[in-house]
């Protein structure tokens, strides 16, 4: 029987005690059972080790979104297919109704660093587990209560509660922005958490005075906070921005009391690797390759992120073995922005939205960007997948992605109250380097005009 006081216990537990030799070897033992279980119960995992000797886990191969998606039927332990988990999803979002659970199981749907769509799997308990373990291990500042207002894309039944201790509401970014300030007022939350994109915007509102109160903390997650972004947001709130890491398959990392982003070892296994999978040594930035210790249903071993991270070569003032991270060099795409329909005036739209328009679009997208020349002006230049380019029904097909992509980004716009862009499509080989997985939505006019 799960016993929360004695998983709260294990939580401070290990992470003020432990030192690497027993993290090492509690991460062993956590690797040999999952693997162990994985190639018993994932059809997936089966195959795709069949000839590796699983025993030694630094020659399984890599995993990664690509592989996950294509396979996810076989890979889940629980039986359901990828079409009933992206339906679901797809019915969901429209209705934006996501309060219920699909056959017991959290599902929801993410666009990822790497940009193309992925299911985020947990059962009840996994999804409990992540939750607690955010609730023990977060610095949450010492008042009676916390009220935690989250400013987030996709909803998930975790993310609202209210108990004795913590209360999490959640804000839709769809709104207009005048109707984020106005729900945040009316809640009156003392911790805002939301990308950094949208702090930083809330900076300004703060200055005019719209924004009435006075958060105690702040905590970015989903976009690189930047140290001169995380300045502003701090000088303009004078409160201290905390950032949480976190990909749809795996709760990566926690700050601590130091501020600083320890890596959850008790719950992930990170290797920082180079190009030819070798591991970095600390100080030097490295892919990251992720095993998860809580996901069983959708088991997670040597999983590549595109996200690159450096750890850091000091040892953390607040006494923890587990690694901290200097700096995670991931995705920084600027917040676009609507020219409003109906009075003067400019709205926000989340880099997320306009990624997701793209990519939910078709699945022949292999690459894209898109570029912001001015409120009404988007030009997105695609890449499509090789075969693709070799079909006879190529033209249709083309059709069919900017007629979809079209439809989507007024969508967006529509739903922000703001005017509809023209779109202008490019069609080109779009680099495979880090550079261009990191900005993809880029705005090349400033935000106050
Ligand atoms: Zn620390």
């Amino acid at each position: 029987m799960f016993n929360p006081f004695r998983f709260l216990w294990r939580v401070n537990h290990r992470f003020k005690k432990w030192d690497a030799d027993h993290i090492w070897k509690y991460q062993e033992k956590q690797i040999e059972r999952l693997v162990k279980s994985a190639t018993k119960k994932s059809k997936f995992y089966s195959s795709f080790y069949n000839g590796y000797d699983i025993t030694n886990f630094s020659k399984l191969p890599f995993m990664n979104k690509q592989l996950f998606m294509e396979n996810f039927s076989e890979l889940n332990t629980k039986g359901l297919t990828k079409e009933e988990c992206i339906e679901h999803c797809l019915e969901k979002e429209s209705s934006r109704d996501f309060s219920e659970y699909y056959k017991g199981y959290l599902v929801g749907m993410s666009t990822g660093t790497s940009g193309n769509r992925g299911i985020e799997f947990a059962t009840k308990m996994e999804a409990l587990l992540m939750q607690l373990l955010v609730f023990y291990r977060f610095p949450f500042p010492k008042v009676r209560k916390i009220h935690l207002a989250f400013i987030l894309r996709v909803f998930s039944p975790g993310f609202s509660h209210n108990g004795a201790k913590i209360r999490i509401s959640y804000v839709n970014p769809l709104d207009t922005f005048e109707a984020i300030v106005n729900k945040l007022n009316s809640l009156n939350p003392n911790i805002i958490s939301g990308p950094p994109s949208v702090l930083h915007v809330l900076t300004k509102e703060k200055q005019k005075g719209t924004l009435k109160f006075d958060p105690i903390m702040l905590v970015s997650y989903g976009e690189i906070l930047t140290p001169n972004i995380k300045e502003v947001i701090e000088s303009s709130f004078k409160c201290s921005v905390l950032e949480v890491y976190k990909s749809s398959e795996s709760f990566i990392a926690l700050p601590c009391s130091q501020g600083n982003l320890h890596i959850n070892e008790d719950t992930t296994f990170v290797e920082v690797l180079n190009n030819k999978g070798e591991p970095v040594k600390p100080g030097e930035p490295g892919y990251v390759v992720v095993t998860d210790f809580i996901k069983y249903g959708t088991p997670i071993i040597r999983y590549r992120l595109n996200d690159l991270i450096t750890i850091s070569q000091e040892a953390c003032p607040c006494g923890s073995s587990f690694r901290a991270i200097q700096e995670i060099h991931g995705r920084a795409d600027d917040v676009v922005i609507g020219a409003k329909k109906t009075e003067e005036g400019f709205q926000f739209i989340l880099p997320d939205f306009i990624r997701r328009s793209i990519v939910s679009s078709s699945d022949y997208i292999e690459e894209y960007n898109a570029i912001q020349t001015s409120p009404t002006n988007l030009s997105i230049k695609l890449q499509l997948k090789s075969e693709l380019e070799k079909s006879s029904k190529k033209e249709t097909f083309v059709k069919d992605i900017e007629k979809s992509i079209q439809e989507n980004i007024s969508n967006i716009f529509s739903k922000h109250d703001s005017k509809i862009p023209d779109l202008e499509f490019i069609y080109t080989i779009i680099a495979h380097d880090f550079d261009a997985k990191l900005r993809r939505i880029r705005r090349t006019f400033k935000e106050d005009f």
